[in-house]
């Protein structure tokens, strides 16, 4: 089991953008994390809470990142910790499939690892850093149930077909992207397709 450390600690980390990252890869990812975790669209008290502690660290991270000589000086800084480096090599913004928070892990290509949410430590199983190998096609199921069928491939070469009850079009043309697919620990059906291309760690509801 790996615990995912939380993102307060790297500006890169909370904002999910690889630390070579353009200013407007960084812009984007900024605004991006402001849209999809504006506190007004959680209604649960908790959710809200966390939600404005996303925008609070995704703001503190942009402050800094978002002005060229603040940057530089940070990733000064930055560089000369070698725990804080160690912590973001190819980390992966990964939500929890209960409250969405979400928690940095290491890429792991393709393999299926078990997590535990840092905010509301449920366990839960995710398929972290696997490459989509081809378009996904729409399945008929029993009565009127329509799945997509979407092939993912590890990099031990292990192939393996997931079934998303939604599929959102923008995902349609991502063969030879990397992926994660969160799991609900009870159903063990996805609920979040991650897509980690181009730079930016990006969570669709699936489920
Ligand atoms: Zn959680």
């Amino acid at each position: 089991m790996v615990v995912m450390p939380t993102a307060d600690s790297d500006h890169y980390a909370a904002l999910g953008v690889a630390p070579d990252a353009d200013a407007d890869e960084i812009r984007a990812a900024w605004r991006f994390q402001l849209a999809a975790f504006h506190p007004d669209k959680f209604r649960d008290e908790e959710q809200r809470g966390r939600a404005e502690e996303i925008t609070k660290r995704a703001n503190a991270a942009w402050q800094v990142l978002g002005t060229a000589t603040d940057r530089r000086r940070y990733d000064h800084l930055r560089e000369t910790g070698d725990e804080a480096r160690e912590q973001i090599t190819a980390a992966r913004s990964i939500p929890c499939p209960s409250c969405a928070t979400p928690g940095q892990v290491h890429d792991v290509g393709g393999e299926v690892v078990e997590l535990t949410c840092p905010a509301c430590r449920i366990e839960f199983a995710a398929m972290v850093g696997a490459l989509c190998v081809r378009r996904p096609t729409l399945e008929r199921g029993g009565w009127f149930k329509l799945r997509y069928v979407v092939g993912f491939r590890s990099n031990r070469g292990q192939e393996s077909i997931i079934r998303f009850r939604n599929f959102p079009k923008e995902l349609a043309l991502t063969q030879g992207e990397r992926f994660s697919v969160v799991f609900d620990p009870r159903t063990s059906q996805p609920v979040y397709a991650v897509n980690h291309a181009p730079a930016v760690d990006i969570a669709w509801k699936v489920g």
